[in-house]
C-alpha cells in the first residue's frame, strides 16, 4: 500500500530528483505543502561547500578526508562568536562601564578614601600587557573559540574573557532575615558571613581575595580585596574592570573569561593581611582601608553584626550592589540579537550552539536538526562521568519533534521507502541518517550508534565517491539532513492496520455553573463556526439545560465514555472537556475539596501537588492506549483540584487552560482565542517517541506531558507543535573527543490526516576532556527550562524547601566548578561566572521565587498545579520568559516605529512614573501607567482626559484613530500573536491596588512571598559558591 501515491507532486526544491523520486514535502499536520520548498534546500542538488565539514563520523571510523572539524574549531571565527561578542549596546541596561565606578547615594560616605575613578586603570594593571591583537581578536569572536584553539589551561581562559567581567559584589543584605528562607544547613560558616547576624568575627580574619585583580602569576601578592566584610549593604564597588554586560568593546586587559565580581565572599586569606601595601591604590570602596573593615557598622543595621576591630573609617550607610553592575538579561538578549540575528544557523558543523531563542534567526539545516527541535544544555559534552559529576551541569535537551517553522523555512521532507519502510540498524533500531558509514564499496553500512555492521539493501546500493561518501547522499534527506520523516509500513501501525482520520469530540459541562455565566451558548455558538456540519445539537445545547439547578459534575465518566466512542470508531482522537467545578457527584473519581493552604511551607505541601485518587491515572493509562489525547478547559469559581484534574491532560499529551472566574464579556475574546487556536493545532497522535544515542551516554529521565510504561519510550496519547518532551542524558561509558556524542529522536506518530508516520531528528553533539570547553557550550536559557522542571516535578515528592535547596546547591556547584577549574586560579575572592551561563543567577533566582517554589498569598493551590503542570511541556523559549518577564516602554521609541520597542529590566526603579509598560510572561499581560503619564497621551490611549479616570483593571483598550492607540494596540496583538496562548490584558495604575499583582512579575526585585531580588541572590550565590571552593 503506497500512501504516497495521494500525495501532491514532489514540489520543487531545486532540480528533479532522478535518483530518488519518492520523498515530497512534508504536508504533515496541515501545515500546507506549498509553503515551504520555495527556500530549496541548497545542498540537495549537492554539496554546497560548507557542508564538507559536516562530520557524520561513526563511533569506529576515522575522520572523514573532507575533515570533520573537531570541537568548535572550525566555526569558531563565524559562527561562535555570540556569546563572546559584545555589540555595542544599547543602553537600557545601564550607562556604560565608566558608570561602574559611580557611587550609588548611599554610598558617599565611603568617600574621598575610596577608589575613586582614576584609580581604575591601577586596577587593572596587575593583568599584565595589553593583550596582542591576536587576543582582542579572539575577545572579539567569542570565548568558545579560546577552548577550543587551545585546550585551555584553567588560566588561559584570561586572554579571552568577554569584557564581561566585573563588579564586585559586596553584599547588600539589608535585612540579614532575607535569606531567612534558605535552609540552616545553607548558613555560611561564621567566618564568611559577613554581613550575617551574630557573626562577630572580626574583619580582619577575612580580607577576602580579589584576586581577578592580582597578577595572573601565581606568585604574585594577593589583594586584600575586600578588606571589609561582606557587609550588608556594601556597594558594589569593585575594581572591577567593566561592566558586566556593557560591552561595547573589549577592554585592553585581558580579563578572566566570564563574568567576575569581586565579592566579599571569597575563601578568606589569612587573618593579618588586611593591607597590602602597595594595592591599596588599587581598592575601591571593597578594598583597602577605606572600604575594609567597617568598624561598628552595625548600628545602621540592625541585623548586621559589629565589625569592631577594624581600621575603617567610619559607619557605613545602607549601601546597594549596582544593579548595572550586574550581569544583565537585556543586554545579554540584545547582543544576541546583534551578532546572531542577521546570518541564518546553519547546522553542517558539530556542537554549534544555536543562537538565543530571544534571536530571530533562520535555520539551515545541513545534517543536524535545528534548534527548534532540539536545544541542548550543552553542545560539548565531558568526555567522563566523572568530568560530568563534578561540573554538575545537567546534560539534557529539550526536544520538540513537532514544532512548528516560520514560513520561511521547510517542513521536514517525507521520505517513502515503499513497502520495505524506513532502512535502520539490525541491533540498536536506531534509523538510517547523515551520521551512518557506508563502507566496503556502498554494500554495507556501520551503524554510528551502537557500531553494528549492516548489510545495505539491494535497493539501496549506491557507489561511495572518493571520500566514502555515497553519491546519491545529497539526493536523500535521510544521508543529508538533521530532520525528515519516513511513510510508515503497516508493520508501524496498531494491530497491523493502517490508521483511521483522528476523530474530536467536545464533551461540555451544562451543569449550572456554565449555563449561568453563559459558557455554554458561548461555546457552542462558537463550535458552530469551528465545524462546518454544525449537528443542529449545538442550538439545542443551550436551552435543553437552560434551566438546570445541577451543580454536582462528574468527570470521569465523561472521558470514559469520549474515550469508549472513539474506541469504538477504532481510531485515536482528542477530547476537548469544558469543566466547571469540582466533580462531587457520587461517581468514580469523584473528589472532596482538600484545599488547605496551611500545608504551605511543611513537608505536607507536596500533597497539594499529587492527584487526590489513583482513578484518574488508571483512566489516563487506558487514554494512552486507545490514543486518546484529553484537552480540558476549566472555569473554576473556587478551587475545583488542578492536580488531579489535570492527570489526564498530562498523560496523555493534552493542554490544560483555566480560566478563573470565568465570565463571557471579560473572558470571552480569550477563551475563544485558545479554543480556536487549539481546534487548529497540528497534532501527532497515539505517538511513540524513542530517544537512541551513541556509546557513551544514554537517555535516562523524560520531562513532559505522556506517558512512560517502560524505561525508554515515551508514550503520546496526543503530541502538538507547542509540546516539548525534555530528556536527560547520563554517561554510562567513556566518550570520546573525535568522534562526539550522537543523538537521534524518532516519533512515530498519526498525521491529523490519518497518516502514519516517523518523523527522525538527528543531533551531533562534541565532547570534551577540559571543563572549559563545557562551560563554553552551554545553554543558560536550556539548563534553566530543565532545572525548571526537575524541580516542579520533585514538588510531588519532597518538601518545596529541600527542592530550592537542591537548585541553590545545584547552581553553586556548576559555578564553583567551573571557578575552580576554568578560571584563574588566584582570583577566589571574586564571583565568577562562566560568560555563557552569567545569567544563571538571575534566571535561577527567578524559578526560585516561581509561584510554584515559593507561593505569594494571592496564589491558589490550583493556580500553583496549573503552572507546574504547564512548565512541564513548555519549550525554551516558554521558560525563558515566563521566568524573567518582557518589560516594554511604550512612549519612549518614536511613535512611528513600528518594531517592537528594547525591552528593559525587570525592575520597579527601572520604571518612570511619566511612562507606560507593557509586561508579559506567555501567560499574563499588563500595561502599567505611571501616575504622571502626560494628559494627551492618557487621552489618546483612553479616551479619557486624566490619570484618574483610567479604569483599573482594564482589559480592553478603546479603538481610538490616533497613532499612540494603533501603535499600542498593534504591540499587544503582536505580543499575543508570538504566545501560544492568548494573553489578557489587565492595565493597572501606579499605586493602585492591582499594581500588587504587577509587581509580582518585576522578578528582579525581592518579592512579598519572600523571593530574593537579583542583587541579594547574586550575594547569596557568591557565598555559597564560596563555602564550596573553601
Ligand atoms: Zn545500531
Amino acid at each position: 500500500m503506497n500512501v504516497n501515491q495521494s500525495v501532491p507532486p514532489v514540489p520543487s526544491f531545486g532540480q528533479p530528483q532522478p535518483v530518488y523520486p519518492g520523498y515530497h514535502q512534508s504536508s504533515y499536520g496541515g501545515q500546507s505543502g506549498s509553503t515551504a520548498p520555495t527556500i530549496p534546500y541548497g545542498a540537495y542538488n549537492g554539496p554546497v561547500p560548507g557542508y564538507q565539514q559536516t562530520p557524520p563520523q561513526g563511533m569506529s571510523r576515522a575522520p572523514p578526508s573532507s575533515g570533520a572539524p573537531p570541537a568548535s574549531t572550525a566555526q569558531a571565527p563565524c559562527g561562535q562568536a555570540a556569546y563572546g561578542q559584545f555589540g555595542q549596546g544599547d543602553v537600557q541596561n545601564g550607562p556604560s562601564s565608566t558608570v561602574q565606578m559611580q557611587r550609588l547615594p548611599g554610598s558617599q560616605p565611603f568617600g574621598s578614601p575610596l577608589a575613586p575613578v582614576g584609580n581604575q586603570p591601577a586596577v587593572l594593571q596587575p593583568y599584565g600587557p595589553p593583550p596582542t591583537s591576536a587576543q582582542v581578536t579572539a575577545q572579539l569572536s567569542g570565548m568558545q573559540i579560546s577552548g577550543a584553539v587551545a585546550p585551555a589551561p584553567p588560566s588561559s581562559g584570561l586572554g579571552y574573557g568577554p569584557p564581561t567581567s566585573l563588579a564586585s559584589a559586596s553584599g547588600s543584605f539589608p535585612n540579614s532575615g532575607l535569606y531567612g528562607s534558605y535552609p540552616q544547613g545553607q548558613a555560611p560558616p561564621l567566618s564568611q558571613a559577613q554581613g550575617h547576624p551574630g557573626i562577630q568575627t572580626p574583619q580582619r580574619s577575612a580580607p577576602s581575595q580579589a584576586s581577578g585583580f592580582t597578577p595572573p602569576a601565581s606568585g604574585g601578592p594577593r589583594l586584600p580585596s575586600i578588606t571589609g566584610p561582606l557587609l550588608p549593604g556594601q556597594s558594589f564597588g569593585g575594581p572591577s574592570v567593566s561592566q558586566p554586560n556593557h560591552v561595547s568593546s573589549p577592554p585592553p586587559q585581558a580579563l578572566p573569561p566570564g563574568t567576575q565580581m569581586t565579592g566579599p565572599l571569597g575563601p578568606l586569606p589569612p587573618m593579618h593581611s588586611p593591607q597590602q601595601p602597595g594595592y591599596q591604590p588599587q581598592q575601591n570602596g571593597s578594598f583597602g582601608p577605606t572600604r575594609g573593615p567597617q568598624p561598628n557598622y552595625g548600628s545602621p543595621y540592625p541585623a548586621a553584626p559589629t565589625f569592631g576591630s577594624q581600621s575603617g573609617p567610619q559607619p557605613l550607610p545602607p549601601k546597594r550592589l549596582d544593579p548595572d553592575a550586574i550581569p544583565s538579561p537585556i543586554q545579554v538578549i540584545e547582543d544576541d540579537r546583534n551578532n546572531r540575528g542577521t546570518e541564518p544557523f546553519v547546522t553542517g558543523v558539530r556542537g554549534q550552539v544555536p543562537p538565543l531563542v530571544t534571536t530571530n534567526f533562520l535555520v539551515k539545516d545541513q545534517g543536524n536538526a535545528s534548534p527548534r527541535y532540539i536545544r541542548c544544555t550543552s553542545y560539548n559534552i565531558p568526555c567522563t562521568s566523572d568530568m560530568a559529576k563534578q561540573a554538575q551541569v545537567p546534560l539534557a535537551a529539550v526536544i520538540k519533534p513537532l514544532a512548528r517553522l516560520p514560513p520561511e523555512e521547510a517542513s521536514p521532507y517525507v521520505v517513502d521507502h515503499g513497502e520495505s519502510g524506513p532502512l535502520r540498524c539490525n541491533r540498536c533500531k536506531a534509523y538510517m541518517c547523515p551520521f551512518m558509514q557506508f563502507i566496503e564499496g556502498g554494500r554495507r553500512f556501520q551503524c554510528c550508534f551502537c557500531s553494528c555492521i549492516n548489510d545495505v539493501p539491494p535497493q539501496y546500493f549506491q557507489h561511495l565517491d572518493h571520500t566514502g561518501k555515497r553519491v546519491d547522499a545529497y539526493d536523500r534527506p535521510e544521508l543529508s539532513l538533521g530532520s525528515y520523516e519516513f511513510l510508515a509500513t503497516v508493520d508501524y501501525c496498531k494491530n497491523s492496520k493502517f490508521p483511521s482520520p483522528p476523530a474530536f469530540i467536545f464533551m461540555i459541562d451544562v451543569s449550572y455553573n456554565a449555563i449561568r455565566t453563559g459558557l455554554v451558548r458561548l461555546l457552542c455558538e462558537e463550535l458552530k463556526s469551528l465545524l462546518d456540519f454544525l449537528p443542529s445539537l449545538l442550538d439545542q445545547i443551550p436551552e435543553m439545560f437552560a434551566d438546570t439547578r445541577e451543580t454536582e459534575t462528574v468527570f470521569v465518566p465523561v472521558i470514559q465514555a469520549g474515550m469508549e466512542a472513539l474506541k469504538a470508531a477504532e481510531c485515536a482522537g482528542k477530547l476537548f472537556l469544558f469543566h466547571t467545578s469540582l466533580p462531587i457527584a457520587e461517581a468514580p473519581g469523584k473528589l472532596k475539596n482538600r484545599d488547605d493552604r496551611k500545608l504551605i511551607n511543611t513537608d505536607k505541601e507536596k500533597t497539594l501537588f499529587q492527584p487526590q485518587t489513583g482513578a484518574y491515572q488508571t483512566l489516563a493509562k487506558e487514554c494512552v492506549a486507545q490514543g486518546c489525547c484529553v484537552d480540558l478547559f476549566l472555569f473554576p469559581n473556587q478551587y475545583v483540584d488542578v492536580a488531579t484534574l489535570s492527570v489526564v491532560p498530562q498523560l496523555t499529551g493534552g493542554s490544560v487552560y483555566k480560566y478563573a472566574c470565568f465570565q463571557v464579556e471579560n473572558d470571552q475574546e480569550r477563551f475563544l482565542s485558545d479554543l480556536r487556536r487549539d481546534v487548529q493545532k497540528v497534532v501527532g497522535f497515539d505517538a511513540v517517541m524513542r530517544v537512541r544515542t551513541s556509546t557513551g551516554i544514554r537517555a535516562v529521565d523524560f520531562f513532559g506531558a505522556f506517558y512512560m510504561s517502560n524505561t525508554t519510550d515515551v508514550e503520546l496519547a496526543g503530541l502538538d507543535g507547542d509540546k516539548t518532551v525534555t530528556v536527560e542524558f547520563k554517561h554510562d561509558d567513556r566518550l570520546n573527543e573525535e568522534s562526539g556524542a550522537l543523538l537521534q529522536c524518532a516519533l512515530l506518530y498519526t498525521s491529523c490526516a490519518g497518516q502514519r508516520r516517523l518523523r527522525i531528528h538527528n543531533l551531533a553533539l562534541n565532547c570534551c576532556t577540559q571543563l572549559a570547553d563545557l562551560y563554553r557550550n552551554c545553554e543558560t536559557d536550556t539548563l534553566i527550562n530543565y532545572m525548571a522542571k526537575f524541580a516542579y516535578r520533585g514538588v510531588l515528592n519532597s518538601p518545596v524547601k529541600a527542592v530550592r535547596d537542591t537548585l541553590i546547591t545545584q547552581c553553586a556547584q556548576i559555578l564553583a566548578c567551573y571557578r575552580k577549574n576554568c578560571a584563574s586560579p588566584s582570583s577566589a575572592g571574586q564571583l565568577i561566572l562562566p560568560e555563557c551561563m552569567k545569567l544563571l543567577p538571575v534566571y535561577l533566582n527567578c524559578v526560585l521565587k516561581s509561584d510554584v517554589l515559593q507561593p505569594g498569598a494571592e496564589i491558589t493551590t490550583d493556580d500553583r498545579a496549573y503552572v507546574r503542570q504547564l512548565v512541564t511541556s513548555m519549550d525554551v523559549a516558554e521558560t525563558n520568559v515566563f521566568f524573567y518577564p518582557r518589560l516594554l516602554p511604550l512612549t519612549k521609541s518614536p511613535i512611528e516605529s513600528t518594531t517592537e520597542p528594547p525591552a528593559i529590566r525587570a525592575s520597579e526603579e527601572r520604571l518612570s512614573n511619566g511612562d507606560m509598560y507593557l509586561l508579559e510572561n506567555g501567560l499574563n499581560l499588563f500595561l502599567w501607567v505611571g501616575a504622571s503619564v502626560q494628559q494627551g497621551v492618557v487621552q489618546s490611549l483612553f479616551s479619557v482626559s486624566s490619570f484618574s479616570q483610567i479604569t483599573s483593571g482594564l482589559s480592553v483598550l478603546p479603538v481610538l484613530d490616533n497613532p499612540l492607540s494603533k501603535k499600542v494596540r498593534g504591540l499587544i496583538d503582536s505580543l499575543r500573536a508570538q504566545r501560544s496562548r492568548y494573553m489578557k490584558l489587565i492595565v493597572v495604575k501606579q499605586e493602585d491596588k492591582l499594581e500588587m499583582l504587577f509587581k509580582h512579575f518585576l522578578v528582579e526585585d525581592k518579592s512579598l512571598s519572600g523571593g530574593a531580588s537579583y542583587v541579594d541572590f547574586l550575594c547569596h550565590m557568591h557565598k555559597e559558591i564560596r563555602q564550596l571552593l573553601s
